[in-house]
């Protein structure tokens, strides 16, 4: 089986799908209040079309999914379409990243899908007042009634905690607290200028030596060895049953070992978080593409990879990075 395998020798196995650019929420350091301006319906890819192009991709060694969006939970059968996505036996795991502020009820169901292991939850405050000026929508207990369900839950569960500055660095280390009695991996990100065109200004940068060091003032933490492809650097406090982590996602230092590839909600192909988009592959399959010239493409495409994320912003030609990572699919 040919596998995708970049020019710097690194080997695909996990693709990032965005299943909708849509979201309830209006997170300010992702949209402007506004929202984003949305693509109409037919220009994104139908369930039948992601679950192809993932299909080819998985016979070419992918096996690992993260569902991401916009929110993938707005996206109507959302949860038929994790069922549709089971039955691939090349699959392995299926992860998904969402607000929390739909699934809830959905919760059972979705231990059920043995695939399903890992939910990412974005929450980026522990106050309701400041999560709902953040998110601009009064969702916070929702999404906490929601953490404490998944909590419990036979699935994984880590917290996405975007670092803001001048809004929520005083919670680092109310996070990391969380974790002493709590099975959460708590992982602080660092903020992207994603914000669909400078909505936020980002004051100061909260990068992984600021946030580590803040930690350090409270805890002592001690690295845990993650495994290659990992995007958080992790770290375990003595007697806590979670784990926090810090992902580089702007001072890009994980780039070597990525294995990752991504598809936005109307299939755009991306070989990075930091370029401008590679290929239409839904206008490749509309116009009759057949599985093998699927494999042909995705094979050549990886070729594309750029080394690392600042080579791939170096290469953008539609200006500096400000998209939405809503419509990326962060
Ligand atoms: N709506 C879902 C959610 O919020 O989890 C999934 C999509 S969201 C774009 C995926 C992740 O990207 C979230 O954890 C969010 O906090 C993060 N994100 C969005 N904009 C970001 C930015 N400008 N910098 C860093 N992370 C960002
Ligand atoms: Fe929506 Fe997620 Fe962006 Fe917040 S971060 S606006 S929840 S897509």
């Amino acid at each position: 089986m040919s596998k995708l395998i970049d020019n710097f020798g690194r080997q695909i196995n996990y693709v990032r799908l965005a299943v909708t650019d849509r979201c309830n929420l209006r997170c300010q350091y992702c949209m402007p209040a506004h929202g984003i301006d949305i693509v109409p319906r037919k220009e994104l890819l139908t369930f039948k079309e992601m679950y192809r192009l993932i299909r080819v991709l998985t016979e070419l060694g992918v096996n690992k999914i993260r569902l991401t969006g916009g929110e993938p939970f707005v996206r109507k059968d959302f949860v038929g379409f994790l069922e549709m996505l089971s039955f691939n036996d090349l699959l392995e795991d299926i992860n998904i990243t969402t607000n929390g502020a739909l699934i809830y009820n959905h919760i059972e169901t979705l231990e059920k899908l043995k695939k399903v292991k890992n939910i990412n939850l974005s929450i980026d405050s522990l106050k309701a007042d400041r999560f709902n000026e953040i998110t601009r929508r009064n969702v916070f207990d929702e999404v906490y009634k929601t953490m404490e369900a998944l909590e419990k839950s036979n699935m994984n569960l880590k917290l996405n905690v975007v670092v803001q500055s001048g809004i929520n660095t005083d919670e680092i280390n109310d996070f990391v607290r969380l974790t002493k009695d709590k099975n959460i991996a708590v992982r602080f990100i660092e903020e992207m200028p994603f914000n669909g065109k400078g909505q936020r200004e980002m004051q100061e940068n909260w990068t992984f030596k600021k946030i580590l060091n803040e930690i350090k003032k409270e805890f002592s933490v001690e690295e845990i060895q993650s495994e290659k492809s990992s995007t958080s650097r992790n770290f375990s406090i003595e007697n806590y049953v979670g784990s926090v982590g810090i992902i580089p996602a702007f001072t890009r230092t994980i780039c070597n070992d990525c294995n990752r590839i991504r598809i936005t909600s109307t299939g755009t192909f991306k070989n990075c978080l930091f370029d401008d988009g590679v290929f239409n592959l839904r206008d490749f399959i509309r116009n009759g593409a057949s599985n093998d010239d699927l494999k042909e493409l995705f094979l050549s495409l990886i070729k594309e990879k750029p080394e690392n994320g600042f080579i791939a912003e170096a290469n953008r030609t539609k200006g500096n990075v400000s998209e939405s990572m809503s419509t990326i699919g962060g």
